[in-house]
């Protein structure tokens, strides 16, 4: 009898090519424009951005932070949706 991997890899390998987009997810995330590296959580119109030891912001729209990884200014000008 045929194993079902073989249909399950072959599906897989087709998809792992087109996928480019990021999938959605229940909060909007703001990510590095250069990086991808996650700069904050957009929640109920507000950016909610997290730093080292525990600090936490929420700042209101439009917003500008510099990224962790690579120390790029980000703007977000709107809450994305
Ligand atoms: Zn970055």
């Amino acid at each position: 009898m045929p194993t079902p991997f073989s249909q399950r890899q072959a599906v897989s390998t087709s998809w792992s090519g087109a996928a480019t987009t990021k999938p959605p997810t229940s909060n909007s995330e703001w990510r590095c424009t250069r990086c991808d590296k996650l700069l904050g959580v957009c929640r109920d119109g507000r950016m909610h951005l997290r730093f080292a030891r525990g600090h936490e912001y929420l700042v209101g729209f439009p917003v500008q932070a510099t990224c962790r990884g690579c120390g790029t200014l980000n703007n977000a000008t709107a809450p994305a949706r």
